[in-house]
C-alpha cells in the first residue's frame, strides 16, 4: 500500500477548502475588458487609506526606506506603546498580528489541537473553522438565531454554553459579525463571560467595533480586568483603510499574551505596516468621517434594498447582508458583468443572501442601478 502525499495531510486539513476572497478588481477588468469596476465585496473602506497613513508612507519612502534591509522590531515597541496609551493597558498585554487573522491563528495554535474543540456560531467568520481545523481541533457550530428572531441569523450565546465542555479550548465571538452584520448587546456578552468556565478562552472579534453606534458598543477594555480568559481582537484593516498593509492586534491578560507570543513568528508584522499603524492612531478625523458616513450610507442603502423587497439583516458594520429571495450566486455573476463586485454567501450556507459593503454614495448608486438592471433581466 502506498501512501499519497494527500494522505499525509492530517484529518483537519481534509475538512478545509481554500478561502475564496472577494474577487480582485484587476481580475474582473482582465476577464471582462471593463475599465471601471466598483468593488463592494470585502468590507474595505470606500474612502481609501487614512490620510495620516499616506503621509507616513510618503515620509517613510523618503526618510526611512534605507532601513528596509533591517528586520523590523520583533516586539513592535513603538506601536505597542501607542496602543497601550490608546487603550490604557500595559504593553505586556498587547499582541501584534499580521492582520487580526494572524492573532486568531496564534490563539488556535496555543489553545486548540487534537482532542480540543472550538465553539463558534453558524454564519460566523470563515476564518474560525480554518484556524481550528488547521490544528486538527474539532469545530462545534452553534445554530444561529432564526430568521424570525430580533437579531436574525445572530449568535445564540445560550446555545454556545450548551456546546462548551471540558475539551473546549476557544470560543470565537464576532460582534458585529461578518458576514451577517449582526451584533450582541454588551450585557449579553457580559453575562456570557460570567457563565463561561474560567479555563475557556473567549475571543471577542471586534473588527467592526468602530462602525457601531456608541450606545451599542461594549466596553470590552473594562472586561479585560475581570476576565483573564478574554481576548479582544482589533484591526487596522477596516476603519483605517489599511487592509493591504496587514496589521491587527489582541488585548488580553499578560498571561495569555505571553503564551500567544511564544508561537508568534519573530517578525510577523512588517516595518512599513507598523510605521503606518502608528500614524493611523493619530488620525481621529478619518475615523470619525468614515464612521459617520458609513452610518448614513448604511441606512440609505438598507432603505433602498428594502424598497425593492429585499430584506436586510440588521447591521452595525460597514456592510449589509440581504435576502434575494432566490439563489444569489447567479445575481452575483450578473452583477459582475455590470462591473460591480459583491459577495455571494453560498459558502456560508446562505445561498439566497448577498453581502454588499457600504460604499461611497456614488458607489452605492452604481451598485443599486446594476442591481436593478440584473433584477429586471431575471
Ligand atoms: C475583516 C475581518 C477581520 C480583519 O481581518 P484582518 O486580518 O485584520 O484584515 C477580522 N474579523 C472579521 C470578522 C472580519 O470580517
Amino acid at each position: 500500500m502506498s501512501i499519497t502525499i494527500s494522505d499525509q495531510a492530517h484529518a483537519g486539513i481534509h475538512g478545509l477548502h481554500t478561502y475564496v476572497p472577494g474577487k480582485p478588481i484587476e481580475d474582473l477588468k482582465r476577464e471582462l475588458g471593463l475599465s471601471s469596476i466598483v468593488k463592494l465585496a470585502s468590507n474595505e473602506n470606500p474612502f481609501g487609506t487614512a490620510p495620516a497613513v499616506k503621509r507616513a508612507l510618503a515620509a517613510f519612502a523618503r526618510d526611512g526606506a534605507g532601513d528596509l534591509h533591517r528586520y523590523p522590531d520583533g516586539n513592535g515597541f513603538a506601536l505597542k506603546q501607542k496602543l497601550a496609551a490608546r487603550h490604557d493597558i500595559e504593553m505586556s498585554r498587547i499582541t501584534l498580528g499580521n492582520g487580526s487573522n494572524d492573532v486568531l491563528e496564534l490563539t488556535a495554535r496555543v489553545f486548540l489541537g487534537p482532542g480540543k474543540n472550538a465553539v463558534f456560531s453558524q454564519y460566523a467568520f470563515a476564518v474560525y473553522p480554518i484556524v481550528a481545523r488547521a490544528v486538527n481541533a474539532e469545530t462545534r457550530v452553534v445554530p444561529a438565531l432564526g430568521a424570525e428572531a430580533d437579531m436574525p441569523y445572530g449568535h445564540d450565546l445560550d446555545g454556545f454554553l450548551d456546546h462548551i465542555d471540558d475539551n473546549t479550548g476557544v470560543v470565537f465571538i464576532a460582534s458585529p459579525n461578518n458576514p451577517t452584520g449582526t451584533w450582541l448587546a454588551p450585557d449579553a456578552i457580559e453575562s456570557f463571560m460570567d457563565a463561561v468556565p474560567k479555563g475557556v478562552v473567549v475571543v471577542l472579534d471586534e473588527a467592526y467595533l468602530e462602525y457601531q453606534a456608541d450606545s451599542e458598543r461594549p466596553n470590552s477594555r473594562a472586561w479585560l480586568e475581570r476576565y483573564p480568559n478574554l481576548i479582544v481582537t482589533r484591526t487596522f484593516s477596516k476603519i483605517y483603510g489599511m487592509a493591504g498593509l496587514r496589521v491587527g492586534y489582541a488585548l488580553s491578560s499578560a498571561e495569555v499574551a505571553d503564551l500567544i507570543n511564544r508561537v508568534r513568528q519573530p517578525f510577523n508584522v512588517n516595518m512599513v505596516a507598523m510605521h503606518c499603524a502608528e500614524a493611523a492612531l493619530a488620525d481621529d478625523d478619518f475615523v470619525v468621517y468614515s464612521t459617520e458616513t458609513n452610518a448614513v450610507q448604511r441606512a440609505s442603502l438598507a432603505q433602498e434594498l428594502e424598497a425593492r423587497g429585499l430584506s436586510c439583516l440588521p447591521s452595525q458594520a460597514n456592510f449589509i447582508t440581504f435576502d434575494c429571495g432566490r439563489e444569489s450566486t447567479p445575481l452575483f455573476d450578473a452583477m459582475l458583468r455590470e462591473g460591480v463586485i459583491v459577495r455571494p454567501l453560498a459558502s456560508y450556507e446562505m445561498p439566497e443572501h448577498l453581502r454588499v459593503t457600504v460604499g461611497s454614495e456614488t458607489e452605492n448608486q452604481i451598485f443599486l442601478s446594476a442591481l436593478d438592471t440584473v433584477l429586471a433581466a431575471q
